[in-house]
Parts: C-alpha cells; sequence; structure tokens
C-alpha cells in the first residue's frame, strides 16, 4: 500500500477510536499491544504466514478491534456497508440491528483487501459474491469462527460476518426461564413413549434452543433419536440428524417418510411447513413414537387452528398433540444501568399484575444504557412462554377456534405469553416496552 493512501487510513482509525470503538481512554496502540486476538492458520486457504496476509498492519488493527468489539458485545452479524460517502458498520446484538460506527469511506478498500486474504477469497474479484470463513482464538484461549460473505453492491462490496457457534451448550430445561411446576410438566410428558410436542413461535425466538432442551430428557445410548433439520444446526454425537440443505431434491417429507423406515424412538423436525411433513409427523406421534417439532405460529392456540387449516381432522389434533409451547424471545434488561421506577395503580390494573401478583409493589425498571450494554439498555435474551398442555379434560372439550381454545386453555391454568412478560417485567429481568413490543393483549 503506498503512503499517500496510509495518512487517510491512519487517520481514519484515529476518528473510529475516538468515536467509540475502543472503550474510553483507550487507544490502537493499547489494542495492539494487548494482542488478545489471534488468527489461526489451520483453515486450508493459509498458504502463506500471517503476517505476510495484510500489507497494513493498521488495517489488521482494526478488523481485531471491530472483531472484539462484536465478540464483547455478543453480536450474532457484523455488517460493513458504503453508505452516503461513509462506510457504516452495524451489528446485530440481541436481534436487533445496531449502528456502531462510520468510518471513512478510504478504510472500505484495505478492509475488504484483508477480508478476502483471512478468509480465504479471490482477492481479485470484485463482481460477483463470495463466502468464505476465518478462525481466531480470543486470548481466554475460545476458537470463534466467522463466516465471511461479500456482495457487491451499487456502492461497492458490502462485508457480512457471522459469527458460528460450533458446539453450543445444550440448555438445560429449567434453563430456559420456563416456570417450574411447566419444567416438571414437560418433563413428565417427555416420558411418554408417544405424542407430539410443538414449539411454535416466528423466527428467531429460540425454538431451537427449546426443542434441544427438550432432547435432552432423552438418552441416546438407550433410544435411537432421529433428526430433520434444515440445515443442521448444532452437531450432536449421538444423535441421527439429516441436513435437508447437503442433498438437492431433498425435503421434509422425504427425509422424513425414509427415517421413519428405521423406526426411531424420537423423531425432531427442524420445521413443519407444509401438509405432507404435517401429517407424517402426526401419523408418528400416533404410532409409537415422540415427535419433538416446531411450526411457525403466534399463539398457542394459534399453532392448533394453524394445524387444523393445514388440513388437519381435529381429532387427530387431539390424539396426537401433547403440549404446545409458544415463545418469543424479549432483550433482557442490563443489569449494571436498569433503572427502578414505580408503575402508577392505573397501569397495574391496565397489565392485569393486580391479578398475577396481589402483592407487588408496582416496581418495575426500565433502560437506560452503559458502556456495557453498548448504551442500549439490554444484554442477553429471556424467553417469555406461553405453555399449553392439552389434558384429557381439555381434549373432551375441543373446539376449532382460536379464541375459545385460549378461552379454554385459560380456565385450565395456562398463563398467556403476556403474563408470562409481565411477570418477567415484575422481576425486572425485562421492560414493559418489550412486554407491549412482543405480545398482544389477552382477549
Ligand atoms: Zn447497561
Amino acid at each position: 500500500m503506498t503512503n499517500a493512501l496510509m495518512q487517510p487510513i491512519q487517520d481514519s482509525i484515529n476518528k473510529v477510536c475516538k468515536q467509540g470503538l475502543l472503550p474510553e481512554g483507550q487507544s490502537l496502540e493499547d489494542l495492539e499491544a494487548k494482542d488478545d486476538l489471534e488468527l489461526v492458520d489451520d483453515y486450508p486457504h493459509f498458504d502463506k504466514p500471517i503476517d505476510k496476509l495484510s500489507e497494513n498492519p493498521s488495517v489488521m488493527a482494526l478488523i481485531h478491534m471491530i472483531l472484539q468489539k462484536a465478540i464483547y458485545a455478543s453480536a450474532s452479524e457484523v455488517l460493513i456497508e458504503p453508505v452516503g460517502g461513509d462506510l457504516r458498520l452495524r451489528m446485530r446484538v440481541d436481534g436487533l440491528l445496531k449502528q456502531m460506527d462510520r468510518m471513512s469511506a478510504g478504510l472500505h478498500f484495505p478492509l475488504l483487501a484483508n477480508f478476502k486474504a483471512i478468509s480465504g477469497m479471490d482477492e481479485k474479484e470484485q463482481n460477483l459474491s463470495q463466502e468464505g470463513r476465518f478462525r481466531i482464538v480470543t486470548k481466554d484461549n475460545q476458537e470463534r469462527d466467522f463466516y465471511v460473505h461479500l456482495l457487491p453492491s451499487a456502492q461497492g462490496e458490502n462485508i457480512f460476518l457471522r459469527a458460528l457457534h460450533k458446539t453450543p451448550d445444550l440448555l438445560d430445561l429449567d434453563k430456559l426461564g420456563i416456570e417450574t411446576s411447566l419444567v416438571k410438566e414437560l418433563k413428565e410428558l417427555s416420558l411418554k413413549p408417544q405424542g407430539l410436542m410443538l414449539v411454535s413461535g416466528p423466527c428467531d425466538s429460540g425454538k431451537t434452543t427449546t426443542l434441544y432442551a427438550l432432547l435432552k430428557n432423552f438418552d441416546s445410548n438407550k433410544q435411537s433419536i432421529m433428526t430433520v433439520e434444515d440445515p443442521v444446526e448444532f452437531s450432536i454425537p449421538g444423535f441421527n440428524q439429516v441436513d435437508i440443505k447437503s442433498k438437492p431434491g431433498l425435503s421434509y417429507p422425504k427425509a422424513l417418510d425414509s427415517i421413519l423406515h428405521q423406526d426411531p424412538d424420537v423423531v425432531l423436525v427442524g420445521d413443519i411447513r407444509d401438509s405432507e411433513t404435517l401429517a407424517l409427523s402426526v401419523k408418528a406421534a400416533v404410532t409409537g413414537r415422540k415427535v419433538l417439532a416446531s411450526l411457525q405460529a403466534p399463539t398457542a392456540a394459534g399453532a392448533i387452528v394453524r394445524m387444523i387449516h393445514m388440513g388437519l381432522e381435529p381429532f387427530l389434533v387431539t390424539s396426537a398433540l401433547s403440549v404446545v409451547v409458544c415463545q418469543r424471545l424479549a432483550r433482557r434488561l442490563c443489569e449494571y444501568c436498569r433503572l427502578p421506577y414505580t408503575v402508577s395503580e392505573d397501569l397495574l390494573d391496565t397489565f392485569g399484575l393486580k391479578k398475577l401478583l396481589p402483592f407487588h409493589d408496582g416496581q418495575f425498571y426500565k433502560s437506560c444504557g452503559c458502556e456495557r450494554c453498548l448504551k442500549t439498555g439490554y444484554q442477553g435474551r429471556v424467553g417469555i412462554f406461553e405453555i399449553l398442555v392439552l389434558t384429557k379434560e381439555m381434549k373432551d372439550l375441543f373446539s376449532k377456534n382460536e379464541s375459545q381454545i385460549q378461552g379454554l386453555a385459560k380456565t385450565f391454568g395456562m398463563k398467556t405469553m403476556r403474563e408470562d412478560a409481565i411477570l418477567k417485567a415484575a422481576a425486572g429481568l425485562t421492560s414493559l416496552e418489550e412486554v407491549l413490543r412482543l405480545t398482544t393483549a389477552d382477549s
């Protein structure tokens, strides 16, 4: 790189530091001195030493800084895009995109060149989209893999990074934020040899985590456990996992039909999207198999109605289905900066808190924002749930109408998603704003 280009780049990097990419008081030199990220060179495309990958150590330092920030913020995605003469840096944190900085457009080309080099892409290609990967090790010896995608746009190539999780900790059911009595009930339902356990909610609502937490109750040494997923997000030893993405022409119904020939005890269906998959899942659940599946639906009662709309006879719903876990992920208030305040009696009434928690003093917390939560006021997420258990009594009174199913479930003690969210807000885990953003009023 020529010296004429170097100075504006250095200036831009300094500007970035001043604008808050680094914690206050730290400079780029501190960052280099700390050297707490290390690029790993066991990826096949590293046919040259890492120190030769970049002509410009300052740009590598900027990449380190961006990655450090992403890891520190637990960002799932990093987007670097040329916009309006600047280079915009955004990160997706807890499901929401946040603008982190605007950098000088002069950094675009050097950043592209370095990302291409470290993730094994063709450095000269500018007109086609490209993908690659790289791995870094943090100072506490954790390996982090990143998927990189470059997309040529009218303004130049957009840089997209996604943090990949290699070995997730499979969570226990009791760590998800589900009420203790319901966790016990879910575990008991898992032990029954057959039946369909459904997890519903929109995209990015934590359905896969819940499905795997349910799967953890089974013993892969004593039972045959098979999954059909698109794609397989986490590979788990002991499970037979079929990845629909991996084979052209493979679909949920085809994969499900063929694994049922191998007589599994437990089947996980990643997503029921069509009538055929639903029919096969239900057939498996009424013929001696345990089926865990996800279905997109906004409420637990809505999931039942959706199955009927997808062509399933109501008698098959009641004979196959044992429970619907409907869920969302609310942003968790940052415990370092959340602020307590007291909610008026009127508002408590509106939220029905008096009925849920008669002795609550009306203290809630609101988001504020500090360095630790990147000034968002939130850090991490907490699940909110609506869990409809189809008891025998409920099945006898079954209806095809969503509000009637909801009403019936409530008389049998179901807490609605809004009620569960309000209880979590009353416990200081999330804010009333999140409750309103994610749930609708109970009818
Ligand atoms: Zn904070």
